[in-house]
């Protein structure tokens, strides 16, 4: 599972372009976007179940969204 920082990769909710260095952060921003979309597609291609979150998120939501997904995978775990 992994905690995106909401400014390094682009949350919806908290990125703000910064207007004075526009030109500079958006292709940085973008590219970290892209490739944690590549990650998660390639561990999940490779049988993992990957669990994003970001940084803003409430610890205790972040855990019981992580407890709620293990609880539903665990018949798998156990095999
Ligand atoms: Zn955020």
């Amino acid at each position: 599972m992994f905690i995106d920082g909401c400014f390094w990769h682009g949350c919806p909710e908290h990125y703000v372009p910064s207007k004075s260095n526009r030109s500079y952060w958006a292709p940085k921003i973008e590219a970290n976007a892209s490739r944690d979309a590549e990650t998660t597609r390639a561990l999940s291609d490779a049988g993992w179940t990957v669990l994003r979150y970001w940084s803003h998120m409430p610890a205790e939501e972040v855990a019981a969204s992580v407890e709620s997904h293990v609880l539903a995978h665990a018949h798998e775990l156990t095999r």
